[in-house]
């Protein structure tokens, strides 16, 4: 069941308490970490509710339910796009996204710099990093990733801010670590005009886990909002 707003309001209070004490255990302050609200099922009402605590970012999975709801929320929050994107609707969010999170293939990153371009705009981008190697999902490899972020850093109308993973269900925190590891190995490699700042990791789950091994963007759904309920 879906939460009512007083429940919102006090798993906000909670959650932002730990992100705070993570950020703090691993040598960085709040303001280093952003709380991503993840939106998807969830009635705009709940989430103008966690905009209103002090939410300053969404996250969108689907592209028709970013734009049914989109005019809904308040305005002027910025929206990242998390979801599996495919490259014929990247049309639909260029010039309203902050972010495109979830760029798995070369492919979109092309689909993306030619929208881009036509608006006359750099779009920042994530490469998202399927760390645990699962066949069922998407992503690059640890393998695969040093050569297309030099090819997607080529291009014009693309920036690319980072990384971002889901990582596998795990009960140690291996995946965290090795994501951690690539994304200083990443920083490293020199190439124009490509920030690699941001390490989008961490859902409801394992957010506090995921900022000890050096997140700086936790995407929490459930633990917000509560149970999503595909059916409505
Ligand atoms: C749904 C989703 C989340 C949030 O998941 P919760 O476990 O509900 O916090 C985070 N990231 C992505 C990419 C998602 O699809």
């Amino acid at each position: 069941m879906e939460n009512s707003l007083r429940q919102v309001q006090d798993n906000y209070a909670r959650i932002r308490d730990e992100i705070a004490e993570a950020a703090v255990k691993s040598g960085r302050t709040p303001e280093d970490i952003s709380f991503m609200a993840v939106t998807k099922t969830v009635a705009p009402e709940l989430v103008n509710c966690a905009i209103d605590c002090g939410i300053s970012l969404l996250g969108e999975n689907r592209v028709q339910e970013y734009q049914s709801k989109k005019d809904a929320y308040r305005q002027g929050i910025p929206v990242d796009f998390i979801g599996t994107l495919q490259s014929n609707k990247v049309k639909y969010l260029i010039g309203n996204i902050r972010m495109i999170q979830s760029v798995n293939k070369l492919s979109l990153a092309q689909e993306i710099d030619r929208c881009a371009a036509k608006h006359n705009i750099k779009q920042d981008i994530l490469l998202e990093v399927n760390i645990g190697g699962e066949d069922s999902k998407s992503g690059m490899t640890p393998e695969t990733l040093p050569s297309l972020l030099e090819q997607i850093a080529e291009m014009p109308n693309v920036r690319v801010c980072g990384l971002m993973t889901i990582p596998p269900p795990s009960e140690d925190t291996r995946f965290l670590e090795a994501m951690q590891e690539l994304f200083l190995k990443t920083k490293e490699i020199q190439l124009p005009d490509t920030e690699m700042s941001i390490l989008s990791m961490g859902m409801s789950g394992d957010y506090a886990q995921a900022i000890r091994y050096g997140s700086n963007l936790v995407r929490i759904g459930s633990a917000l909002f509560g149970a999503r309920n595909y059916q409505k």
